[in-house]
């Protein structure tokens, strides 16, 4: 299958991870990869489809590094508006035990669909909630990804410790130590790929260090090891969880983790609100990365991560939507934007730029995912994970003549006219072209109206 992207306006990193941006060039396709990058056409090159670029902008397919898909389905719950993390949760785990497979599938594809039209290819997915009476299983999840042709790092959560061992959750949607490692081993066994251009991976993920036993952390790890796949969990996101780590654990969030081996360049830690600087040294000095959360910091109230100083420090840092119910949207794009914005409040106007706000949304996600080389790039033998963007839409109109990459990430975010994934084309003049989405989001309200929703 051949795929020609005519005549965009390319942006994309050079040898040096420089932006480049490259006008009325021609993207080649072939299969699931990048060929080259021209500006006139070989005349051996027959494609099969043409996609008309011409005043769009093509940028390498947006990653998210950090989600919780099923969370559409809670998303402006009214009991926990206007709650801040701990209170949020608590307020919410009342809900999530009416989850089911059909359910957790849902509300993922819608959490997809969302964000495939804004540009993103590849997902991160935690999903950790698995309540006792349930039929729910990480295929909900992993089907829904296939059926929506989006690239997806789905993670095995996990939580053991409930009320009554002293954890958050009600006892009735954790689950015994035993089940879960046998469930994560299942799954990677049946879904994960390592290959190149992979669609499916499977990564291990426990909700949160104190939401499991330091024993079930330390063989997670292990586990993780011998199959080659990575580590991701929620780290020093508020200061509440510091201080119930110093007094559960005598340790600080960062050191809890260390000390489980919870380090290293195939561990990511999503949010890194609270860390000092020796926890952003550590993260340096032991190659671990961030995956951060602009929108849903904000809406928690959780505070301003650290990120000028972890990029300083040379720390991976990638960018995350995180769940519905902490960020309400999944625009991966305008995310870009939100962590453009939010430093710019701590460290002021010249401390993060639209370059940067792009890095960390591509290159930034790639490396986390150890896909460096593989994903984050239009580049030739790269995967074919593109978005495409009208440069003549409303929002961008001046911008776009002055600058294309500034109208992307400081003018108010659009939804991608088409977006290539792995080389098939999954959203086409700003639809979806897998999936019927009105009907989609008709279920979604059904069931949200039906099971989901609270009183305040
Ligand atoms: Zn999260």
């Amino acid at each position: 299958m051949k795929l020609l992207v005519k005549n965009g306006h390319i942006i994309r990193w050079n040898a040096a991870s420089q932006v480049e941006q490259l006008q009325n060039h021609h993207v080649l396709i072939e299969d699931q990869s990048v060929r080259d990058i021209v500006t006139t056409m070989p005349p051996t090159f027959q494609p099969d489809e043409i996609i008309d670029a011409t005043n769009c902008a093509v940028v390498p397919g947006l990653i998210n590094t950090h989600h919780h898909l099923y969370q559409s389905l809670t998303r402006c719950l009214k009991s926990v508006q206007d709650a801040k993390l701990f209170d949020w949760l608590l307020g919410l785990y009342e809900v999530w035990r009416k989850l089911d497979f059909e359910a957790v599938k849902l509300g993922s594809q819608i959490s997809m669909a969302e964000m495939l039209l804004s540009g993103c290819t590849t997902t991160n997915d935690m999903f950790y909630v698995y309540p006792r009476e349930s039929d729910v299983k990480a295929e909900a999840v992993i089907e829904g990804a296939a059926e929506l042709g989006m690239r997806i790092h789905a993670g095995r959560g996990s939580m053991s410790l409930g009320r009554s061992a002293g954890g958050l959750p009600p006892d009735d949607v954790v689950q015994s130590e035993p089940a879960i490692v046998k469930d994560c081993e299942r799954i990677i066994h049946r879904f994960h790929d390592h290959k190149p251009f992979a669609m499916t991976r499977i990564d291990l993920m426990p909700c949160s260090p104190f939401s499991i036993t330091f024993d079930l952390l330390k063989e997670t790890r292990t586990l993780a090891k011998s199959h080659g796949v990575l580590c991701h969990t929620h780290v020093a996101e508020t200061m509440d969880e510091t201080e119930f780590c110093l007094k559960k654990f005598n340790k600080r969030p960062a050191d809890y983790l260390a000390s489980a081996d919870w380090i290293g360049p195939d561990v990511s830690w999503a949010h890194c609100v609270c860390l000092n600087a020796a926890e952003v040294k550590l993260m340096a000095d032991t190659r671990t990365a961030a995956a951060h959360c602009p929108s849903s910091n904000m809406l928690l109230g959780s505070g301003i991560p650290p990120v000028c100083e972890l990029l300083r420090a040379g720390v991976t840092v990638g960018l995350g939507v995180d769940g519905s119910s902490s960020n309400n949207g999944a625009h991966v794009l305008g995310e870009c934007r939100q962590a453009l914005l939010l430093q710019r409040v701590k460290n002021g106007a010249e401390s993060f730029t639209s370059e940067d706000a792009l890095r960390i949304g591509t290159l930034g996600g790639a490396k986390l995912l150890n896909r460096t080389g593989e994903l984050g790039n239009i580049a030739p033998g790269h995967a074919a994970d593109l978005a495409i963007f009208d440069l003549n839409a409303v929002e961008y109109a001046g911008a776009a003549a002055q600058d294309p990459l500034g109208a992307l990430m400081l003018c108010s975010p659009t939804r991608a006219k088409f977006v290539i994934v792995n080389g098939r084309v999954v959203v086409r003049y700003g639809q979806l072209a897998t999936v019927h989405l009105p009907k989609l989001v008709e279920r979604m309200n059904e069931a949200v109206r039906k099971r989901f929703r609270t009183a305040r």
